[in-house]
């Protein structure tokens, strides 16, 4: 088909074709790519739990147990004991009446906002969100509204405006998973109680890494029980796979009655879930907070190098740090000089981020060395200046 060929070439042209990069070995602080050994810099494997032995060996003796598949959607006959014993386990997590389980971050969005806004309804939405918060709102056939990032200010405006029409929600992601930054959340709560909104929080960047025990962005700021919709995921933080709502029992039992995306798809298999549950456990555990307390001193230093060298890392207070470049080709030649430099970080290209901000989102791990990030952010420096970043 030439419309496939015009297509690729258009993207090869403005370097913006995408290709893949293939792992050789287990997800950790440093992998095996093209038989060499790299330094993980694009992961968000924060706490390193993908290839942790409680969870696998958890994957394992569920595998034995239940079989490989669940067979069905959760409302037919693919509701395991597992599933169940999941949910419970992130309400308690999340200190919530109940929970749901969605296949993945990008189901649980579309599924969980489809649910919940219809035509007539309004749902604000910070400009940085996530793509599935955006395809979730455009299902739903609602007035969607972009508030410029973070800024409370501006969305009261908008809020005022279009005051009236139907139901309101605002939706932020908790962390911003390309720039780092935390949402305003205390403010948005306020905001919400103002104007009889109905707020969710995408948290798939600070489930297990932030705020006590890892319960994420809304635990931090104080406001947990003030988010009436909490989504997370299991794939990132947590090292296993799919994701959750947590919220009222009414909320999760709307979902369940609502949820396309959870209605009409086979549920997530044992292996899976029981590595989930094995995370929660570990993440609430002393040995999440000395995992957690690794990851922040790992994010210090990296980010504190390579700001003092001169990069822009923007407002990233995270363990996502982005190394601003600005073009898509020189964004691209800065991560093939770090890859000849044993260094994998990614460049991030539009449409995830908008053009003239391509950038390496660089994310630490728990499980990095000191040394391995000392010298990757010298490697840093070094690209950086012969690419003219710095
Ligand atoms: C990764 C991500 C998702 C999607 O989650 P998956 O489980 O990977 O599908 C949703 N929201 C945000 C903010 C994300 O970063």
């Amino acid at each position: 088909m030439s419309f496939y060929r015009d297509s690729l070439e258009e993207l090869i042209k403005s370097d913006l074709y995408r290709s893949l990069k293939q792992v050789e070995s287990a997800q950790g602080g440093r992998v095996i790519i093209d038989g060499r050994d790299v330094l993980l810099l694009c992961s968000n494997n924060y706490l390193g739990l993908a290839d942790h032995p409680q969870l696998k060996n958890a994957s394992i003796s569920a595998t034995s147990l239940y079989g490989t598949g669940s067979g069905a959607a959760r409302l037919v006959s693919g509701n395991m004991t597992l599933h169940e014993e999941l949910e419970k386990c992130i309400a308690i997590f999340k200190k919530c009446e109940s929970a749901i389980l969605f296949n993945s971050g990008y189901s649980a969005n579309i599924g969980v906002i489809q649910a919940l806004a219809g035509r007539g309804d309004t749902i604000y939405s910070d400009r940085l969100n996530h793509a599935s918060i955006v395809d979730g709102a455009l299902l739903s056939r609602a007035r969607y509204i972009r508030y410029p990032h973070k800024d409370v200010t501006a969305l009261r405006a908008l809020l005022e405006t279009h005051k009236g029409k139907g139901r309101q929600f605002i939706v932020t992601d908790g962390v911003f998973s390309m720039d780092g930054d935390v949402a305003p959340l205390r403010e948005l709560v306020a905001l919400k109680n103002e104007f009889d909104a109905l707020l969710m929080v995408d948290d798939a960047h600070g489930t297990a890494v932030m705020g006590c025990n890892g319960r994420g962005s809304a635990d931090l700021m104080g406001v947990s029980d003030q988010v009436e919709i909490q989504m997370g995921t299991l794939g990132k933080g947590l090292g296993s796979f799919g994701a959750y709502v947590a919220g009222s029992a009414e909320l999760i039992d709307f979902l369940r009655n609502k949820a396309r995306s959870f209605i009409f798809s086979t549920s997530l298999p044992p292996s899976v879930l029981a590595a989930s549950i094995a995370a929660i456990d570990i993440v609430s555990s002393p040995e999440g907070d000395r995992l957690r307390s690794s990851l922040e001193s790992n994010r210090v230093l990296f980010s504190g190098l390579l700001s003092a060298a001169g990069f822009n890392t923007l407002d990233s207070s995270t363990q996502i740090i982005p190394v601003m470049v600005g073009g898509a080709e020189q964004t691209m030649e800065f991560s093939r000089i770090l890859f000849e430099n044993g260094i994998f970080a990614q460049g991030i290209r539009p449409p995830t981020v908008p053009p003239g901000k391509c950038r390496l989102r660089c994310t630490v791990m728990a499980t990095h060395s000191k040394a391995d990030l000392e010298v990757s952010a010298s490697k840093f420096v070094e690209a950086g200046q012969r690419i003219g970043v710095i």
